[in-house]
């Protein structure tokens, strides 16, 4: 008997709003992703062992890191200005 277990990294785009980087100085979308790390036992994703949030850069990949709060607050913009 033995146990199959593991850690399973999960990201999701949670949303794109554009600015300009800091990196690149570019007025270019900006991807919000969320990673979480899923510790699963026989493939079955249990729980979440860890999430963070950071910010990527579609022209140069710059990462920032997020804080929870400012993740979210980058949703509520995003569905206050609809971009097109
Ligand atoms: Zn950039």
């Amino acid at each position: 008997m033995f146990l199959l277990f593991g850690l399973s990294p999960k990201e999701q785009l949670l949303v794109s709003v554009a600015f300009v980087c800091h990196f690149c100085g570019r007025n270019v979308p900006q991807h919000v992703i969320k990673r979480s790390n899923r510790f699963s036992l026989f493939f079955i994703p249990l729980f979440s062992v860890s999430t963070r949030y950071f910010n990527e850069c579609s022209n140069c990949g710059g990462v920032t890191n997020l804080t929870r709060d400012q993740a979210t607050h980058a949703q509520d913009w995003a569905a206050r200005h609809p971009q097109h």
